[in-house]
């Protein structure tokens, strides 16, 4: 279909200095847990982005210098020229289709420990790590600071002989650049502190010395935050940042703006919208010339107009929703809005940084697998399939599974027992501010609506009979799970309850089913994700006093890996809810509740009327079972596999994975002894490691 003309400004080219962004779609950098780590999975990934249109494609941070290393984060690196040929796997992937390749060069300061090159960190002044790792900072002085612009100077060379396009000076994040420039962390009293000039010396150096090496060839970004931070009532609070970005408006070719607060600039979709950036932006524009870039998980294309139109941004920048569907800018080019996989706001592409591993997206099954898998997030394999496929359950495993099979050819029938699709999604979105979940769903109805080769079937509950009475050829079983009545100690099950006490014992599924308790309630979370919190509060909307106890040291504690915990603890407090960290429930007798110290193991009885148990999920595999069990010693008519929940319970992410999965390896060759490509240094055939000469 033909380009909306409404759409047409988001289509217009950019001058960027001396390169020009096709569009106006601008991938901004961001972490992806590959780095240097895993260059030729990085430089797939990217290289799609490009493919779906993205006029410009950043890496993530790059360290410059081995003093500033981020590990067990895995950040990129323009080291020496070994990090040069990594990245040109990236930069070719991402001109083959016409976008501009963008360096972030980074210097962690205090906020990097160094654990793997066990250099010390140096900052602007001496100062203990501020990621929380027991090591401390060196305060730069005057010859570090000429050496640290050295180091700059020729990251941005390396950048530049890479294939870059675009390279960033980065001045946020509480990274070494913007301690610079913060008044309370810089206290120097030479020509670097003190006053706002002196404060802001080094950031001017850098774009003067990355234009001066490279800004010939290479447009010159800096990423600079809007605001000092968020006062009580939400508002930003703006402080110096004007009369700094004045300072500076001129200097460099793009703008990149951002904001103080990390968790609300990519906030998760319970306590962050669309577009949330722009009361931050409200002044930027009218400051500068030069085109400026942000971010604000934009997926609607009217309010991507609205924002280029009123004078907010020129650039539409996106992590999330590139990550979500690196072919965002091609569907709204090409008019297939109904085909746009929008983010949901989990932060779980996020998690992957946070805990040292590869990138993975609630949405995109196909995230971090473009290279190692060779899947793509638009195209399945080349021959069409034939064959029937019954897939039964149509959660995020069974929907995903339906959708990929459907575009593969086959004949899908999607058996779902209730009367709406979408298994756990469709429940889990009505529990407060978890409504944008339901995209998980919305994005794979709307998508199977439109094949004429799936039929869905609707209060269509399956028993071992029916699926044999269908006569398929391949059977999925994604029947999903459901929430224990019980507790897990790492070892064993164990109930907290009997008689007539086990009746006030509730699970997240009592709750999304509508019945709820009445009274004072425990709500006892082992699962230390967003259920635990999102339950507790609507347990509280019925007007009822809650508490929420955890063993773990902090509410929602796996949820720091999705920067949404500190949020989950302020909000619960806010509403109302009492917290118990570090105890564990031990027994519930109807009207009293035993609870257990995990410091000193002290008991404690709390009365209470109901418990709400946020633990674990058992999956559902009955009917895989009875399948098995029905065919009896004949072999089975038809293949059999469980996915999803019912093979595992785990995240929505995983769920949707597995669904693709199957999709994808029906039929195929998969050796399942070595199933995986590995993306790492081939040491070849010769053996060993040769020990120094001195050591002999
Ligand atoms: P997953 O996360 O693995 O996709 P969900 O729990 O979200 O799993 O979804 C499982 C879906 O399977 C639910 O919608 C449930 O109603 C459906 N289901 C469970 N058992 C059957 C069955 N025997 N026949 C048809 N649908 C079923
Ligand atoms: Fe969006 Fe979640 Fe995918 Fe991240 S993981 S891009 S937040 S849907």
């Amino acid at each position: 279909m033909a380009r909306d003309p409404r759409y047409d400004i988001l289509f217009e080219p950019v001058k960027i200095g001396p390169v020009t962004a096709r569009n106006r779609f601008y991938q901004v950098p961001h972490c992806t847990g590959m780095g240097y780590i895993r260059p030729r999975t990085l430089a797939a990934m990217r290289g799609v982005k490009a493919e779906g249109g993205w006029a410009v494609v950043n890496t993530e941070y790059n360290s410059i210098h081995p003093t500033s290393d981020d590990l067990p984060h895995p950040s990129a690196s323009l080291w020496d020229d070994s990090d040069v040929r990594a990245h040109t796997l990236m930069t070719d992937a991402v001109h083959e289709f016409g976008s501009l390749a963008g360096a972030e060069l980074w210097y962690g300061g205090a906020r990097s420990a160094n654990l793997i090159t066990r250099l010390v960190s140096m900052d602007v002044k001496a100062m203990p790590n501020t990621s929380g790792q027991p090591f401390s900072t060196r305060a730069m002085d005057k010859e570090d600071i000429r050496t640290f612009r050295r180091w700059h100077r020729r990251a941005a060379l390396r950048a530049r002989d890479a294939g870059f396009d675009v390279v960033y000076v980065y001045a946020t994040h509480g990274y070494l650049i913007s301690n610079f420039l913060n008044p309370r962390v810089n206290d120097r009293s030479d020509e670097y502190g003190g006053s706002l000039e002196n404060r802001v010396r080094l950031v001017r150096e850098l774009i003067e010395e990355t234009k001066d090496a490279v800004g010939d060839r290479c447009g010159v970004a800096v990423r600079f935050s809007a605001d000092e931070e968020i006062g009580e009532d939400g508002k930003p609070i703006f402080g110096e940042r004007r009369e700094m970005f004045e300072m500076l408006a001129e200097l460099p070719d793009l703008w990149d703006i951002n904001i103080a607060n990390y968790s609300v600039e990519m906030g998760v979709s319970r306590f962050t919208k669309e577009a949330t950036l722009e009361p931050y932006m409200e002044w930027v524009k009218s400051k500068t010339t030069k085109p400026v870039v942000t971010v604000g998980r934009f997926t609607s294309p009217d309010t991507m107009v609205s924002q280029v139109k009123r004078g907010i941004t020129d650039f539409i920048g996106a992590a999330r929703p590139s990550i979500a569907d690196p072919f965002l800018p091609k569907k709204i080019e090409e008019g297939r809005f109904g085909e746009i996989r929008e983010c949901i706001g989990c932060n779980i592409c996020y998690s992957g940084d946070s805990i040292g591993v590869p990138i993975r997206c609630t949405q995109n099954p196909t995230m971090g697998e473009e290279w190692r898998r060779g899947w793509h997030p638009e195209f399945a394999q080349d021959t069409p399939e034939e064959g029937r496929v019954l897939v039964v359950g149509s959660g995020p495993a069974g929907l995903e599974a339906a959708r990929a099979l459907g575009k593969r050819g086959y004949q899908v029938m999607l058996a779902e027992a209730k009367r709406d699709i979408g298994g756990r999604v469709t429940r889990e979105a009505s529990l407060p501010g978890m409504s944008e979940y339901i995209r998980v769903r919305d994005y794979r109805e709307q998508t199977l609506m439109e094949m004429l080769n799936v039929d869905v079937f609707r209060e269509s509950k399956m028993t071992a009979e029916d699926v044999f009475a269908t006569e398929p050829d391949h059977v999925a079983i994604a029947t999903g799970s459901t929430w224990r009545r019980e507790c897990f100690d790492e070892e064993a099950f164990y109930s907290i309850a009997e008689g007539e006490a086990l009746a006030r014992v509730f699970t997240p599924d009592d709750i999304m089913d509508g019945t709820l308790p009445d009274g004072p309630t425990i709500v006892f979370d082992q699962d230390n994700y967003y259920m635990g919190g999102v339950i507790a509060e609507r347990v509280l909307q019925e007007g009822h006093e809650v508490t929420y106890v955890t063993e773990a040291d902090s509410v929602s504690s796996w949820a720091g890996n999705t920067s949404e915990r500190w949020r989950v603890r302020s909000h619960m407090t806010r509403l109302g809810i009492k917290i118990e960290t570090a105890h564990s429930l031990t027994h519930f007798d109807g009207e009293t509740a035993t609870l257990e110290c995990g410091y000193g193991g002290r008991a404690r009885e709390v009365p209470v009327r109901n418990v709400v148990l946020v633990t674990s999920r058992a999956p559902n595999d009955a009917l895989y079972h009875d399948i098995l069990k029905h065919a009896g010693d004949a072999p089975l008519p038809f293949t059999l596999t469980r996915i999803g929940d019912a093979e595992a319970p785990a995240i929505i992410a995983a769920a949707v994975y597995a669904g693709h999965r199957y999709a994808r390896e029906l039929d195929t060759e998969v050796d399942i002894d070595v199933p995986l490509m590995h993306d790492r240094v081939d040491v070849g055939a010769q053996p060993g490691v040769v020990a120094p000469a001195r050591w002999k």
